[in-house]
């Protein structure tokens, strides 16, 4: 079994999330999340990883039925 595990926004369930890594001047910050869905805009330190098939029912979920 492969359980691919991926990772959505917490906000809006969109796998569009990104990994941000800020570093200044050499500091160690906390690594950030952001999302690049249309209209969310979700930015903080935590994600969702789920698998990969329940990212598609989340969505919907989500979303209701609108399918854009
Ligand atoms: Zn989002």
């Amino acid at each position: 079994m492969d359980a691919r595990k991926i990772r959505v926004c917490p906000r809006c369930g969109s796998s569009k999330i990104q990994e941000t890594k800020t570093s200044v001047n050499g500091w160690l910050v906390p690594t950030t999340y952001y999302c690049e869905e249309e209209g969310c805009g979700y930015s903080g330190p935590v994600f969702v990883e789920i698998d990969a098939e329940e990212a598609e029912t989340l969505k919907r979920m989500m979303n209701g039925e609108a399918e854009a």
